[in-house]
């Protein structure tokens, strides 16, 4: 047996609140069976926390979970990158961290003012970069042989990643680059480090664990954004957290019916599940000792959060070393992981 402290996610779609489509209950089995006691949820729900309302409406739903939830505020009103969110009322209700995730800020002049207001008010800001989110959302990374399928080249992360490297750098803006998914970007952030900036940086575990080739575009659970990409990025991001310039591994966790991934790629949804399979996964790839997985797990996400004024509540999970294979537990079950070999298994108590 093997204590270790709740894992932080900074990257949880709750999809809630929305209309009990995807009930509360499933995100909280889904974090207690992976062995998370935090979560960092994103505002693109159905109902999209871009106003006080729409977060008390959210965080009264939290108060529900066992798993502790701290909230994101949307950068832009809707998440569609027109028109900047009231910051000051959230960074007065508490929250300090603002992303559009799901979808970039593109527009230059809305993000230099964003990154300038956010930068005053001593908040963060967490971005999922993306060039063409808004006018061509793209369908898998290149090399692709299927016409059909619009690529995402590794410029579509890097143009948005160094447009807000150098806006960081203009206003001393807190900045978070979510689940980077290219060589490039591992470069950018560590010369952005080497800098001074107030940079820290995500990669998820699909992205860390599996690259393209051989990718199964007849399968729509190999759909998502960013898309798993080439042998040289994944070894690129595994690099990045062996050295320091990635901060934090972050599930990216995003539930979908069943029935919106067994469709023709193209018009798949975007997203996997992770928080369930994300430990025992990186855990058993042998890529990482015990001790850097808690670093990116627990002690980076925790000085992030703590940095940005969110309480973080202290928990100690038990597991045990037990050879078998990773199932999910929980209704969605849009995993990339199923059936994999796994060598380690949380220990339910009481849930
Ligand atoms: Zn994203």
């Amino acid at each position: 047996m093997i204590e270790i402290p709740g894992f932080i996610d900074l990257h949880t779609h709750t999809r809630y609140p929305d209309a009990d489509k995807f009930p509360y209950n499933d995100i909280d089995e889904s974090a207690i069976n992976g062995g998370f006691s935090t979560l960092l949820a994103m505002p693109n729900s159905e109902i999209p926390i871009d106003s006080i309302k729409n977060l008390k409406i959210a965080q009264e739903i939290d108060k529900k979970l066992k798993t502790k939830v701290h909230r994101v505020g949307a950068l832009t009103k809707d998440l569609d990158g027109r028109e900047l969110v009231n910051y000051k009322e959230f960074v007065e209700n508490g929250i300090t961290i603002f992303s559009d995730d799901g979808k970039s800020l593109i527009d230059d002049n809305l993000a230099d003012e964003a990154f300038k207001k956010i930068s005053a008010l001593g908040g963060a800001i967490f971005q999922h970069c993306e060039k063409s989110c808004h006018s061509r959302p793209g369908d898998i990374a290149p090399p692709n042989a299927d016409n059909d399928l619009i690529p995402i080249n590794n410029d579509e992360e890097l143009e948005v990643l160094a447009r807000d490297l150098n806006l960081s750098e203009k206003y001393g803006t807190r900045y978070h680059a979510q689940h980077l998914s290219t060589y490039e970007s591992v470069q950018l952030i560590k010369k952005a480090k080497q800098e001074g900036l107030p940079v820290t940086a995500e990669v998820t575990p699909h992205h860390i664990l599996l690259n393209n080739e051989n990718l199964d575009t007849n399968n729509g659970l190999f759909k998502m954004y960013p898309p798993i990409r080439t042998e040289k990025d994944r070894e690129g991001l595994v690099e990045g957290l062996q050295s320091g310039v990635i901060d934090v591994i972050a599930t990216d966790h995003a539930p979908h019916k069943l029935e919106t991934k067994t469709v023709p790629f193209k018009d798949a949804n975007r997203g996997v599940v992770g928080l369930e399979s994300a430990f025992p996964l990186i855990y058993s790839s042998n890529i990482f000792e015990l001790d850097q997985i808690l670093k990116f797990l627990v002690t980076n996400p925790l000085t992030i959060l703590e940095e940005l004024g969110y309480e973080i509540p202290k928990i100690v999970n038990t597991w045990k070393k037990s050879k078998s294979v990773f199932i999910t537990k929980s209704k969605y079950k849009n995993s990339l992981f199923e059936n994999e070999n796994i060598e380690i298994q949380r220990v339910l108590s009481n849930v």
